[in-house]
């Protein structure tokens, strides 16, 4: 069995993100819908898109379009045909009969509906054809989510199933979870559901749109769309379709029909054409009267709209038993809303899974979340779960629970995957030793360190956990989504406040201690980064012996945004990379002038085949689809370097002034030209001291602690600097960049 050859049939949202996906994975796929317009029109939306669907943009090359009139015959090729039209049962079924009519002999078909049972797609198939047809359901965007739900016929070839699972692991870098044939699957029967009780408790319990995001969106580990921002994304007419096909399929004594009733005020809005971001807006629109954007929300019960409210809740890290136990209608609503979706989850065991850990992971991959319904209640505790809910009637798995109130109900995670993978193997650790921001998990040949803070951002602590641990060969990995989004500009901000830069200067020696010592201490050190590695999370890496890289990151020194440059030895470890270039070794200004324009423009790489041509990453780096994969790949690798030697220091010979003139004239005109304003040349102009050497000359060695020296020097000066704090402000409280 084989699949070196796709054609997707359905070039809308979804058919264009499987295809990009099968372009990453270099395999040559034809994109087919009713007009070869439409498909064109397809692949540039491929080709533009943001965020990326493409590794690079020269994967476009993988894809050909065309229609389902004039270029069938490529079904006659095709290992795999991937069926992504409408949802309407009746256009699949027609295309099925086409395509089962052409298609060659053992090749696989399948379908990517959301909502539609096989044994309804499937019926007017042959029992033969029928061993060939699966349901592949991809979640939208296909490169980023994580979840692949794949149903089977009664009597599907296993074999064949089992191959295009390991294909879509493997090549698609997917979590294939095999599904049984019932409404919604596993991910979507449970994330709406989860959807509309958190909707339809925060309407009864009269908390605001606002309130209601701010509590079932990071303080549960849910992203911070939460539910009505979500809604608006996805689409509220969208989402009322759904509703539909849900009620339509399951059963009136099914606890969905409580949630799923229609609401008035999302009639009216739908009908106003408050369908969500894609229309005028929905639970949040964006008024622009007056020349100004305002981000107003839904008034749920006036219907009409105000400026957004900013809910401060008080909790750094998601805290489940402290959440569910604060004593006012914030707790209350926690409460209501997990416990409802703990029972709901728990009483589709063993009906429509036998595997509770399958459920757990189909949110986890499909919906974002940090940890399933499951693990939620484990988290929350059997007792006091137990101590604070009422009737649980009807549900098997949670009255077997409060018998043997086993706290370790748990066991095995990841149980739809055989990879070895970093949920599993952290349950097996000999020893944790953990502070306010990383964990070391220790094991008898290395140790691994997962940082732990909101998006993994750096502090002392996080430092201080990976000192400790390079007594054994290191592995740092994270499970949640982010490698690092850079130093923690909070902890930053506090000593600014008090005008303690005495603190902020030993962090930042401290930060450059600790790299220093991965880099050069007698045990190998692995960085696995997944999502974004920014600023100092990119220094971590950069500083690394080795890196095994998912194929989903963002990758940069993006401190110039700010109003700051790098400090902790990202300045030097790029200069030395690009130092090492053919040119770089011809042309001492070489080097320093292109890592000037990469960290001066905060250049950043959305892929590890952006990032090698950048040389965040170099081509001995391990790139890698899935992302369950990271963590065997990193033992392969510390497997291979047993005998592992430090790498030398590097030196340096920088012509200090002379490339300094060249930074300065480009920032010169940058500034007459008014596309950087005071501070930009300000910065810029450190950042040129830094990467020309300071006060050197070619004939001067320079040492790897002076270019830390020159760095740390430089950030000091611009952390005193009103206009870096006025920067890194606006970051913290907007999440973008300050554009002046
Ligand atoms: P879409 O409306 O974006 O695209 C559907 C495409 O199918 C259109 O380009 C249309 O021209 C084309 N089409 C219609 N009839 C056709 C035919 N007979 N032959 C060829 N092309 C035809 O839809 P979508 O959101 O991409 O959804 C596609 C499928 O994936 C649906 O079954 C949907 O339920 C499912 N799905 C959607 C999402 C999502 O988030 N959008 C997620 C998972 C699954």
């Amino acid at each position: 069995m084989k699949i070196n050859n796709v054609v997707v049939i359905g070039s809308g949202t979804m058919g264009g993100g499987i295809a990009a996906q099968l372009c990453n994975a270099n395999i040559p796929v034809t994109l087919l819908d009713l007009k070869t317009e439409i498909s064109k029109k397809a692949r540039d939306i491929i080709f533009n898109s943001r965020p990326p669907l493409l590794l690079d943009k020269s994967k476009i090359n993988n894809i050909k379009v065309g229609n389902i009139y004039d270029d069938f015959g490529t079904v006659k090729k095709a290992d795999w045909i991937v069926e992504a039209v409408v949802e309407k049962i009746d256009i699949k079924r027609n295309l099925y009969k086409k395509i089962f009519k052409e298609r060659k002999k053992e090749s696989i078909v399948s379908s990517n509906t959301s909502s539609i049972p096989i044994k309804v797609l499937a019926q007017n198939l042959s029992e033969k054809d029928k061993k060939d047809f699966c349901i592949t359901h991809f979640f939208n965007p296909v490169r980023y989510m994580g979840l692949l739900e794949i149903v089977k016929n009664n009597n599907n070839d296993i074999e064949k199933i089992n191959f295009l699972k390991n294909f879509c692991e493997t090549l698609l870098g997917k979590g294939a979870i095999i599904c049984n044939d019932t409404p919604g699957f596993l991910g979507n029967r449970v994330g709406v559901y989860a959807l509309q009780v958190a909707m339809t408790e925060a309407i009864k319990m009269k908390l605001s749109v606002e309130e209601a995001d701010a509590i079932f969106g990071r303080p549960m580990g849910i992203p911070k769309t939460g539910i009505f921002g979500l809604y608006d994304l996805i689409g509220i007419d969208l989402m009322a379709d759904v509703l539909k096909s849900f009620i339509k399929e399951l059963p009136k004594s099914d606890k969905f029909y409580d949630v799923a009733k229609e609401i008035p005020l999302i009639s009216r809005l739908i009908e106003a054409g408050y369908t969500g971001r894609k229309g005028k807006g929905g639970f949040y629109r964006v008024n622009k009267s007056g020349g100004k954007k305002i981000l107003e929300a839904l008034n749920l019960e006036t219907g009409n709209y105000f400026p957004t409210k900013k809910i401060n809740i008080k909790s750094d890290r998601i805290d489940l038993k402290k959440l569910i136990n604060r004593d006012d209608k914030y707790g209350e609503y926690a409460w209501s809303v997990l416990s409802k979706i703990i029972k709901y989850a728990s009483s589709l065991v063993p009906e429509i899974t036998k595997e509770f850990n399958d459920i757990d992971e189909a949110m986890r991959l499909g919906f974002n979340w940090s940890k399933g319904p499951f693990e939620m209640l484990e988290e929350i505790g059997v007792k006091n779960f137990f101590e604070k809910i009422d009737n649980f009637e009807n549900n098997e798995f949670l009255k077997n629970l409060s018998k043997s109130k086993n706290e370790n109900f748990y066991g095995e995670r990841q149980k739809y995957t055989e990879i070895e993978t970093l949920g599993k193997i952290k349950r097996t650790a000999i020893n944790i030793d953990k502070n306010d921001s990383a964990e070391i998990f220790r094991f008898k040949d290395f140790n691994i360190v997962e940082f732990t803070t909101k998006a993994n951002v750096l502090d002392y602590n996080s430092m201080d956990c990976l000192k400790k641990a390079t007594d054994k060969p290191l592995i740092i990995i994270n499970e949640s989504m982010q490698f690092s989004a850079g130093v923690n500009l909070n902890y930053i901000m506090e000593f600014v406040k008090q005008k303690d830069f005495k603190s902020i200067e030993k962090f930042i020696k401290y930060f450059q201690e600790t790299c220093k010592h991965l880099k050069y201490c007698e045990n190998p050190v692995i960085s696995a980064p997944s999502g974004l590695a920014l600023g100092g999370g990119f220094e971590v890496i950069v500083q690394s012996n080795f890196v095994t890289s998912h194929t989903n990151i963002v990758m940069g020194l993006v401190e110039t945004i700010v109003g700051l440059i790098p400090a902790g030895g990202g300045c030097k470890e790029m200069l030395w990379r690009w130092s090492q270039t053919e040119e770089g070794k011809k042309d001492p200004d070489y080097a320093p002038l292109k890592v000037f324009e990469i960290i001066g423009y905060a250049k950043t790489a959305t892929s590890p085949v952006e990032a090698e041509p950048l040389m965040f990453l170099t081509s001995e780096n391990k790139k890698i689809m899935n992302r369950n994969s990271l963590l065997p790949e990193a033992k392969l690798l510390l497997e291979k370097n047993k005998n592992f030697i430090p790498p030398n220091e590097c030196k340096f010979k920088l012509s200090g002034e002379k490339v300094r003139e060249k930074m300065l004239n480009s920032l010169e005109k940058l500034y007459d030209e008014k596309k950087i304003l005071d501070h930009g040349l300000e910065v810029g102009k450190k950042l040129a001291y830094v990467l020309s050497g300071g006060r050197t000359n070619l004939n001067n060695e320079l040492s790897e602690d002076d270019l830390y020296n020159l760095e740390l020097d430089a950030f000091m000066k611009l952390i005193q600097t009103d206009k870096t704090h006025e920067r890194i402000k606006h970051t913290l409280e907007t999440g973008k960049p300050l554009i002046n």
